[in-house]
């Protein structure tokens, strides 16, 4: 029997109309693209009990940690620090900015263009369709592009716990103190809102939690290096995906539950694609559930994905914090330190982005990249050029694309790819 949520939905203050609307067409996208794929791991099935539960079971399980006096945060962004948050005993959410939600009235508030993520955001506040949202106690936006920026100032009319952090964006010693100063105010703040002191005990039992988690995306994220790939970009992305949402502890299991599969699936070269697929990396802006769109595209053209270089992916999670501190003040400094490598191209100059692609083509033994770009999107746009241009350099093929969440474009990018593909065959 399937439990009637309605009743939390409506107590969390959703457009029950425009809600439904939603996972009407979240329930036949995921049915379409995800469901329909041939040979994928049985361990996906966690993935798809999550995502028919995403505003279910999941936000239950945060109503009644609500209940139980715990603090939910939401973030945009991933240099907003898990560590801390739940040092503090509170719980990190992302909160949904992956598909097009109320967009007339966005448009009231933001230029029309503006990228599609900031957008959805908004839509999704505007619209009162996303519990995780509505069940947050303090929801963080940083100062990254300037489109955030300027946005945070608007969301701040509309929502009445926005805490903003400023963040660097150049890498120098000073940048880094603004970092760290930006981290302690952080710390403070998410301690007045659960009333809870970071010791050096919650603290060090946080970051082994955060690593335990990276850690089992890192081991996933190994295995897609083999040929036939043992699962496909799809099914990865989703796992990055939930990464921002699911509870810590039992997303590690998981995920080290499908690895397990998967190290079976590649000694007996069993493949969600036949071997010798094409292989491709793709690089850029993060993609936020629901936007399944490019690896869609790709993967029914019959290339298969093995990386991605975004934060919804190895740029979010491949650095772990180092645990080797044991005051709050020197585990603060190792926090710092693992997120001022994150090379988002809000910093400038970014040259690391450009190695870390290079090396993720040849870690992944991957034949091209698609740069994916959210249009009006200026700080990954801007980069994508010099990202061609130093792959070129490499004689590695690169594919521009600049897209948004709306369909209206796919049968264009089918053909883009399909020839790009054709190239790399
Ligand atoms: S791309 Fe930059 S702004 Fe966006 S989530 Fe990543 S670090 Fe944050
Ligand atoms: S996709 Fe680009 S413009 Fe949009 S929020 Fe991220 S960095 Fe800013």
């Amino acid at each position: 029997m399937t439990t009637d949520y309605t009743p939390m939905w409506q107590e969390l203050g959703l457009d029950l109309a425009g809600h439904e609307a939603l996972l009407n067409v979240l329930g036949t996208a995921y049915t379409d693209i995800y469901l329909s794929q041939k040979n994928r791991p049985e361990g996906m099935g966690y993935f798809d009990f999550v995502m028919s539960e995403v505003h279910g079971l999941r936000i239950k399980e945060l109503m009644d940690e609500k209940a139980a006096g715990r603090k939910i945060i939401g973030s945009y962004c991933v240099f907003v620090p898990e560590e801390i948050v739940l040092a503090a005993n509170a719980t990190l959410v992302g909160l949904c900015s992956g598909a097009d939600f109320a967009m007339e009235k966005v448009e009231q508030l933001l230029p029309r263009n503006t990228c599609a993520l900031i957008k959805s955001s908004f839509g999704f506040k505007i619209g009162k369709v996303c519990p995780y949202l509505e069940s947050a106690d303090m929801i963080v936006g940083e100062n990254t592009c300037d489109g955030k920026k300027k946005a945070y100032e608007t969301l701040g009319t509309l929502v009445d716990n926005l805490y903003v952090m400023d963040l660097p964006q150049t890498k120098t010693d000073q940048t880094r103190d603004l970092l760290k100063a930006e981290y302690m105010k952080f710390k403070t703040a998410v301690e007045e809102l659960t009333g809870i002191t970071v010791t050096a005990e919650s603290l060090k039992s946080a970051i082994d939690v955060v690593n335990a988690k990276r850690a089992a995306i890192h081991r996933l994220s190994a295995l897609r290096k083999a040929d036939p790939a043992p699962i496909s970009g799809l099914d990865a992305l989703l796992a990055n995906q939930v990464f921002f949402y699911d509870n810590p502890a039992r997303f590690t299991e998981s995920v080290n539950k499908i690895c397990d599969e998967l190290e079976t699936r590649i000694q007996e070269k069993t493949g969600a694609f036949p071997a010798g697929a094409p292989r491709i990396l793709v690089s850029g802006c993060p993609q936020a559930v629901p936007n399944w769109k490019l690896h869609m595209i790709v993967e029914t053209a019959g290339a298969v994905i093995v990386g991605e270089e975004s934060c919804v992916g190895e740029r979010g999670t491949r650095n772990l914090t180092a645990d080797t501190g044991t005051t709050v003040d020197e585990m603060m400094d190792a926090i710092v330190d693992r997120y001022f490598q994150v090379d988002c191209a809000i910093f400038t100059p970014n040259p690391q982005r450009l190695d870390h692609i290079q090396e993720m083509v040849t870690a992944y033994n991957a034949q091209g990249v698609i740069h994916y770009g959210l249009q009006f999107c200026q700080p990954y746009l801007m980069e994508s050029i010099p990202v061609e241009k130093a792959l070129e350099e490499k004689n590695i093929p690169c594919l521009r694309v600049e897209t948004d969440y709306g369909m209206e474009d796919a049968g264009q990018l089918k053909t883009r790819v399909e020839a790009f593909i054709e190239q790399l065959r």
